[in-house]
């Protein structure tokens, strides 16, 4: 049995369509503090204290007040502000894509494992990111990828579930749970692989 055209297309952000790097928040921000970038860099970066940050637990003030007595950083919190945000750039082939999806018609929605700081400043940096239909970010939602609820506000916002949907994200247990829930899903490693294969589910034959 063919799958039906998605009606939908799901983006995740990070590596999909932003780059990221923590190293360079922890660059600027290691001059400020008693410990060095690598270690600064291990604090912040996919870290125990990334994930409560990430699933709402803390704000960003105490994340900042965290940090800063871990490190002993004296900078002020407009500063660290910047410097954790300003970590992302464009994957021109996917906005690429997300912008011809639109100019189709085809509605598209954001999931994301992220956190108001990265919000302020993806906002504040790229235009294409207010053109999507709805925004599932996991520190508001309060649950991250891959756990069932932050999959069930997105399935809620766009109003359509199972095969309706095409999910693009790069990491293998976010798909996982995406196909456990019946969504067309996309591990995505490159661009040049990916674009092709979105048009062939939404335009099939
Ligand atoms: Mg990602």
């Amino acid at each position: 049995m063919s799958s039906p055209i998605p009606k939908a297309v799901i983006f995740d952000l990070g590596k999909v369509v932003l780059d990221f790097d923590y190293g360079i928040a922890a660059r600027t921000l290691a001059p400020f503090t008693r410990t060095d970038a690598a270690a600064l860099r291990t604090l912040i970066d996919q870290s125990p204290l990334l994930h409560q940050f990430e699933t709402g637990l803390i704000s960003s003030r105490e994340l900042f007040e965290t940090v800063a007595q871990e490190t002993g950083y004296h900078g002020d919190f407009e500063t660290f502000h910047d410097a954790f945000g300003n970590i992302f750039g464009e994957i021109e082939p996917m906005v690429n894509l997300h912008r011809e999806i639109r100019a189709a018609g085809i509605p598209t929605h954001v999931l994301s494992n992220t956190n108001e700081i990265a919000v302020h400043h993806i906002r504040q940096r790229f235009p294409f990111f207010a053109e999507f239909d709805s925004y599932i970010f996991s520190h508001e939602v309060g649950a991250m990828k891959p756990a069932a609820p932050i999959y069930e506000a997105l399935e809620q916002s766009a109003g359509l579930t199972g095969p309706d949907l095409l999910y693009i994200d790069d990491r293998p247990e976010n798909i996982d749970a995406a196909l456990a829930r019946g969504w067309q899903s996309i591990l995505h490693h490159d661009p040049a692989v990916t674009v092709p294969e979105v048009w062939k589910r939404l335009r099939p034959g």
